[in-house]
């Protein structure tokens, strides 16, 4: 039974990750975060927010693992959609990519659930990232921006000094609104949107 408490969770970044882990903490769950974001248009942003994820970690005391960064093998993957709008085909496939690596990831611990942090995101559509994880066994459909949880996201990336990154991840998602990499000082993780274990240092539970 202690087993079916563990879940990996699919974290974007911090800011959407921190709600999550509360949540899912106050449930009873063992977490385990599972960083992978090959999305990400180059490799220092992804290091950018990787490092404010093992901060999360830290904070909360639960473990994480890293999909290494393999962003020529996503491009691959979302070919063709290049052109797309956000929330569209394009984000569709994202969503897939890092999913099926989850569910792959959560299969080889011997995980029985996993779940994703990217329902937190307003910018996010739950609909269309339930549509493609429920094809893959284990999948927890939850939709974390329900009941303020990217209010509490918001609240808790203050608290800790997470990094709020001001576009989604992707060179195209910056294209669309190309001013907004400019000044992460004022970005909003509204955009908060790979196998190895890491050691985690702990840091004092809140
Ligand atoms: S905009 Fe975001 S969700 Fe959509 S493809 Fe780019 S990184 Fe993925």
């Amino acid at each position: 039974m202690a087993e079916n408490r563990k879940i990996l969770l699919h974290v974007c970044c911090a800011p959407c990750g921190s709600a999550c882990v509360e949540r899912l903490l106050a449930e009873g769950r063992e977490v385990i975060l599972y960083f992978s974001n090959s999305n990400i248009d180059c490799k220092a942003e992804f290091d950018r927010r990787l490092s404010h994820v093992e901060r999360l970690a830290g904070i909360f005391e639960v473990g994480l693992e890293i999909d290494p960064y393999r962003h020529d093998l996503w491009l691959e993957a979302v070919r063709g959609l290049e052109s797309e709008p956000e929330k569209g085909r394009r984000c569709l496939k994202c969503f897939t990519w890092n999913l099926e690596r989850a569910a792959r990831r959560a299969a080889a611990d011997g995980i029985a659930g996993f779940t994703t942090a990217l329902t937190v995101s307003p910018q996010k559509n739950s609909r269309l990232i339930f549509e493609t994880g429920r094809c893959r066994p284990g999948f927890e459909a939850r939709d974390f921006k329900k009941r303020d949880g990217f209010r509490r996201s918001v609240e808790l990336s203050a608290e800790f000094g997470f990094y709020r990154q001001n576009y989604c991840g992707c060179e195209f998602s910056l294209r669309q609104d190309s001013g907004r990499k400019q000044s992460p000082a004022a970005d909003s993780s509204d955009f908060s949107n790979s196998p190895g274990s890491i050691p985690v240092k702990p840091m004092p539970r809140r």
